[in-house]
């Protein structure tokens, strides 16, 4: 099975892949968690990447694209994917047409997590990310069960160096302006299928899994 999240930040769409992924046994390709990887590791990529990601801007297409046409390539995407964030502008929404036709593939369903933008701020200046295995949990709405440090694996949280009030509004700004279109897009091609996303996680996770299996 191919899916896309889609959905502003803050949506719950990282939150929502993690439990999909499980269920359906897919990978979960995000590529802001890829941009985020090679900037910790100082990679040339992570240096391109990290003059946007600081600002809150979406990376260039060119160097989003290639990311993900190389992780597609390989041998476990071969049973499925869902991509996280990833297709963010009309020409990454071409280019992944024409990556998976080249595949012989297709996207299966287009998922949009629907949450209006004014419960977006609190969702991501409250959200705690795990530096050992990358789950997310937030301050209020999903805290772990002793402050700071992970459920699954004890690694320490972490706030995102984007997740503050000043970056985030340029984040809903590169979201409406760019991102949004695409649903007129994938609305046409008939792939599109709505959640309400302001539901509590579980009653989400629970649409989600209705709509995939189908
Ligand atoms: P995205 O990947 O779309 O940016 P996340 O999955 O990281 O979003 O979620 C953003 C923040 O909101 C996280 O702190 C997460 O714990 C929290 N969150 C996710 N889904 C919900 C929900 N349905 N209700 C309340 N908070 C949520
Ligand atoms: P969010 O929680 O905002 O959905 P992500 O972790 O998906 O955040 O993305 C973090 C940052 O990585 C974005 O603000 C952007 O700078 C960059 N990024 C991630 N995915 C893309 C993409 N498809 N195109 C361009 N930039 C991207
Ligand atoms: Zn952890």
């Amino acid at each position: 099975m191919n899916i896309l999240f889609m959905g502003p930040p803050g949506a719950g769409k990282g939150t929502q892949a993690e439990r999909i992924v499980d269920t359906f046994g897919v990978p979960h390709i995000s590529t802001g968690d890829a941009f985020r990887l090679a900037m910790k590791q100082g990679t040339p990529l992570g240096v391109k990447a990290k003059e946007f990601v600081d600002q809150g801007l979406l990376v260039p297409d060119e160097v989003t694209n290639g990311i993900v046409r190389d992780r597609l390539a390989e041998p476990d995407c071969s049973k499925g994917f869902l991509l996280d964030g990833f297709p963010r502008t009309l020409a990454q929404a071409e280019a992944l047409d024409e990556m998976l036709a080249d595949m012989g593939r297709k996207i299966d369903h287009v998922i949009n997590l629907k949450v209006d933008r004014s419960f977006l701020l609190a969702r991501l200046t409250g959200r705690r990310i795990c530096k050992s295995c990358g789950s997310t949990y937030h301050v209020m709405f999903n805290p772990p069960k002793q402050d700071g440090v992970c459920d699954k694996c004890g690694g320490e949280l972490y706030q995102r160096s984007d997740d503050t009030e000043e970056k985030v509004g340029t984040r809903l700004d590169e979201y409406s302006s760019k991102t949004a279109p695409l649903l007129a897009y994938y609305g046409d091609k008939g792939l599109l299928r709505e959640v309400d996303g302001e539901k509590d996680i579980d009653a989400v996770t629970a649409e989600i899994g209705s709509l995939l299996r189908g």
